[in-house]
């Protein structure tokens, strides 16, 4: 073939990909019905208590997610009812493309677009096809201490949470996983990257609060309570957090 024709077709490819990408993104965001989101669980090692834990997943799993963002959503009049769904799929067996340790920009872009088809060809099992993806990957706390981070791609609307295997993070997990499906539909980090404390005020779920610390509950974007100037502690669980006004105004709760 001659080459501006290829060039021409990759660049058709790609503008389609991103027409796709604009109005999946806006079509989540505009809350006329449910959010469909499926949560896929993936065993990270090969451990029989990731295995285990994997077997005792179920829709009820995801609910406190579910009626937090319900709760959460309630005062910016939105229609859909509930205005997210989660629901258990099929347990995956393969891991996901791993993103680049360090990459430039056309091996994050390369990397992207590896995850987008390897997500587009994962089963949904008996629900219609979901609207957002999230990969949990589950890790046995025994063998790691610390996992990866998660992620939340607004293109594509798929998360890569790690996770633990065990009841006694359900909780947290759930959080981690919350956190990044906001991201998927746009809502932007509210913590310092260089000592994780929430950022002030957009990262704090009572800025107006007298005196400031301690606070009772974490900005879900910033992932944190903080308690003093210097120290915040991770939220346990989704009682513990809040849809602050900065990230309604990105996931499309209230409109500019
Ligand atoms: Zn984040």
């Amino acid at each position: 073939m001659f080459k501006p024709l290829r060039v021409l077709l990759l660049l058709t490819l790609l503008a389609g990909v991103a027409i796709g990408a604009w109005r999946d993104k806006a079509r989540a965001t505009g809350w006329h019905s449910s959010l469909q989101v499926a949560v896929y669980p993936i065993a990270a090692d090969d451990s029989p208590v990731t295995q285990a834990y994997i077997a005792t997943l179920s829709d009820e799993s995801f609910h406190d997610v579910q009626d937090w963002f319900t709760a959460q959503a309630a005062p910016y009049g939105v229609a859909a009812s509930p205005p997210v769904q989660l629901w258990l799929a099929p347990a995956v067996p393969v891991l996901p493309p791993t993103p680049p340790q360090v990459g430039n920009a056309l091996q994050i872009a390369a990397w992207s677009l590896q995850l987008r088809w390897w997500a587009w060809r994962r089963d949904a099992g008996p629900h219609p096809a979901p609207q957002v993806k999230l990969f949990v990957l589950f890790h046995d706390p025994a063998e790691s201490r610390a996992v990866p981070h998660s992620l939340g791609l607004e293109k594509g609307l798929i998360g890569v949470v790690h996770a633990f295997a065990t009841p006694a993070q359900a909780a947290q997990n759930n959080v981690v996983l919350a956190h990044e499906l906001l991201h998927t539909l746009g809502a932007s980090d509210k913590y310092d990257l260089s000592n994780n404390l929430p950022a002030y005020p957009l990262g704090y779920a009572e800025p107006q609060r007298q005196p400031l610390w301690p606070q009772a509950r974490a900005e879900i974007m910033a992932v944190r309570v903080p308690l003093s100037p210097r120290e915040a502690r991770m939220a346990e669980g989704m009682g513990e957090t809040v849809i602050g006004a900065a990230t309604a105004l990105e996931i499309g709760l209230t409109r500019p």
